[in-house]
């Protein structure tokens, strides 16, 4: 026999089973379905196992996609606090890193359990592993749509896609979320890794090979690829609006990672430049022309002083010895007050804006999220539903809003999985 259910939901993730459970303590019969056998993995491997489940400071000027006011609504209609209550009401310990990010004390999965128990409570069905393999919408003014299914043909007053990006595939992460909104009609912004380390040509790394596991703070920048609000953006009207953060950098084998570079990479666009100043604090040339006058130090000495405590020395010296490739003048042994302000000027400002072009991403298999999805102005803001289809919803990642890294992913899946929730109907 055909199955019947006023809502089922398409993926068992963050925002899958959150929409579930609520929709289900509202009274709905919901279905929530998976092709992975664990649930929520995701979730479990998500902040370096404790899961950053949300952030205390969170406004439209954290996301990014082709329209991020969209997020406005659901936003402010599930809160971060509302979160926090939830997951005390379950007695989870957590505790605030730095920046308003919010960890568990213990690991990711009590999120996960959370998640399951409120499930429970409203009577949701879940099927796991179970595939879907395709969703026909029916002339029916109650039962809406047909799923056929690895367990059979489940009939539906209303579909929830929640079947976030492709970041990880193997985890069972997939792009069929945005491809089935695409068989309905819905426009797709293109899907892009984001939060993601950027690699650059082995010939242009070798050198900063060695520093792999260096760190340091720095201010990066990079013409983004979409519309830039609040404090990550620079630069208002015309011309590539810049995006801009003060993170830690991390250098790895192949390239540049860290938080500086993830969240940079949400709106970097191949072939474009990052500017990373090495040093913001300081004037980088200025102070090199200062200590020169009487100095007797070598030009390694007081390079490294000048870059700071902030700079492993490691850096420094590896950063000094890439620069004189270029500028003969600038040996570290050489004598500081022999050499000419304009060769400071050039080491100065070299570092002070470090310009260097990726040649690419670390991809699907290390980005945290994927950007682009679906097109937000085909959806309504207070209900997640389909402008195109009557029924159909769309929640969390699958969606074309992207949070910067620190708990902006996960607050937007449970705050777009109560807006959806709340405005699900029986059949
Ligand atoms: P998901 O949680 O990815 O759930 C989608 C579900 O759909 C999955 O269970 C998947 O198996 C299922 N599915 C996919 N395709 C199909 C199909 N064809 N049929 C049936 N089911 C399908 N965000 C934060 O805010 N804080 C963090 O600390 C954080 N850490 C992260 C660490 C890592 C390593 C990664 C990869 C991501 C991290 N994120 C973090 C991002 C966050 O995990 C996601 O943005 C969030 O899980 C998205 O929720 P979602 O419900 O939309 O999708």
């Amino acid at each position: 026999p055909t199955s019947c259910f006023d809502v089922v939901v398409v993926g068992a993730g963050a925002a899958g089973l959150f929409c579930a459970g609520v929709a289900g303590q509202r009274g709905l019969s919901v279905l929530v379905l998976d092709h992975a056998a664990k649930v929520a993995e995701k979730i479990r491997i998500s902040g370096g196992g404790r899961c950053n489940f949300t952030n205390r400071d969170v406004g439209v000027g954290n996301f990014l996609g082709e329209n991020p006011a969209f997020c406005r609504s659901a936003l402010s209609g599930y809160s971060p606090q509302d979160f926090i209550a939830l997951v005390e009401r379950h007695h989870i310990a957590w505790h605030e890193k730095h920046r308003g990010q919010l960890f568990c004390d213990h690991r990711a999965d009590d999120i996960v359990q959370m998640l399951l128990r409120e499930c429970e409570a409203g009577g949701v069905q879940r099927w796991q592993p179970c595939g879907v393999k395709a969703i026909r919408r029916r002339e029916d003014a109650t039962v809406r749509f047909e799923l056929d299914t690895d367990q059979g043909v489940v009939q539906a007053h209303q579909v929830v896609i929640a079947t976030g990006g492709p970041s990880i595939p193997k985890i069972g992460a997939t792009d069929a979320g945005q491809r089935w909104a695409a068989s309905f009609g819905h426009r797709i912004v293109p899907l892009r890794p984001a939060l993601v380390p950027l690699t650059f040509d082995a010939a242009h790394w070798a050198p900063f090979v060695p520093l792999a596991g260096v760190s340091l703070e720095v201010v990066i920048e990079t013409p983004s690829c979409v519309p830039v609000a609040g404090k990550g953006g620079k630069g208002k009207g015309k011309g590539p609006q810049m995006a801009h953060f003060t993170e830690d950098l991390l250098f790895t084998h192949r390239g540049l990672s860290g938080p500086a570079v993830l969240q940079i990479s949400s709106h970097w666009q191949p072939g474009q430049a990052l500017t990373i100043n090495l040093n913001p604090q300081q004037d980088l040339a200025a102070a090199l022309k200062e200590a020169k006058s009487g100095s007797r130090k070598q030009l390694s000495t007081a390079w490294g002083l000048a870059l700071g405590e902030a700079a492993p020395q490691r850096l420094a010296q590896a950063w000094l010895a890439e620069v004189a490739r270029q500028h003969p003048a600038l040996q570290p042994q050489a004598a500081l007050a022999e050499l000419k302000d304009r060769d400071l000027d050039a080491l100065g400002q070299a570092a002070n804006a470090w310009q260097l072009v990726p040649s690419g991403t670390e991809g699907y298999a290390k980005a945290e999220v994927t950007a682009g999805g679906v097109d937000t102005r085909e959806l309504h803001q207070q209900s997640m539903e389909s402008k195109l289809v009557p029924g159909l919803h769309f929640i969390g990642e699958v969606v074309d809003i992207t949070g910067w890294l620190g708990g902006y992913n996960f607050q937007w899946a449970w705050a777009s999985a109560m807006a959806c929730a709340r405005a699900l109907q029986s059949a």
